[in-house]
């Protein structure tokens, strides 16, 4: 048993719940909730805010090494993340940082140093860690490995509607088209490809309500505990 409690690890392509479900799985627990692609956003920022080819391997590298997260936990469970001291917030959320983040994570280096730096934060557990290879790869020693799935149909349909909510007019071609070609991206590059771990739960979370998927979660978790 680590200090803390478990580690939960929560992987799946983007637009599965893997946020709103970990975070609340985290609060009910009085766990803490890292989103690890957060921390490939801020290297994929940095990256763009240098200038730098997302493809210049030791450019990136380099970008990689030289980021300083700090995190602080919020009264949701989430944990606020500061790059050298900063909070980038919405920066991180644009369409165009999430694209270089997904060309950086190719980098199998700087995928090595920001999963140093995962470990660093969820080694004493009280953990849920969302992402794409943190079952896989940062923690294939979690106690819980959680696998959250749905069609990129439906994943294009709740993008649009949340974008929607945000007052933009996003075109449902455009924004299926995009998560289509990053679950290419992310499921066939050769560093810590996107799979579900052998001893992984998959849930399919096409036809659930958010409740019913944080209750096969929790139930998961209950089940590890007894
Ligand atoms: O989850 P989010 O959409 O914020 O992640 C942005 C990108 O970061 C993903 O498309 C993926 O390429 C990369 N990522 C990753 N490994 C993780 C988390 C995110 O490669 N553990």
């Amino acid at each position: 048993m680590r200090a803390k409690g478990l580690v939960v690890a929560m992987d799946g392509p983007a637009g599965t719940g893997k946020t709103s479900v970990g975070k609340a799985v985290a609060a009910q627990l009085g766990y803490s909730f890292l989103s690890t692609g957060e921390m490939y956003r801020a290297l994929a920022y940095k990256v763009f805010a240098k200038n730098i080819v997302p493809e210049d391997h030791d450019a990136v590298l380099a970008a990689a090494h030289a980021l300083r997260f700090t995190f602080v936990r919020q009264p949701d469970a989430s944990l606020k993340m500061f790059v050298d001291g900063e909070f980038l917030g919405a920066k991180l959320r644009l369409e165009e940082v999430g694209n270089v983040a997904s060309r950086v994570s190719t980098n199998a280096e700087a995928r090595r140093v920001l999963t140093e730096k995962m470990r660093e934060v969820g080694q004493e557990g009280g953990v849920v860690m969302e992402g794409r290879d943190v079952g896989t790869v940062v923690f294939p020693d979690a106690e819980v490995k959680i696998y959250l799935d749905a069609s990129a149909k439906e994943r294009a349909n709740r993008r649009v509607k949340q974008l929607q909510e945000a007052g933009e007019h996003p075109d449902y071609n455009e924004v299926l088209r995009l998560i289509e070609e990053r679950d290419y991206r992310d499921s066939h590059r050769a560093a810590s490809p996107l799979k579900p771990a052998q001893d992984a739960a998959v849930i399919d979370t096409s036809e659930l309500t958010m409740q019913q998927v944080i209750d096969a979660v929790l139930e998961k978790i209950k089940r590890y505990d007894s």
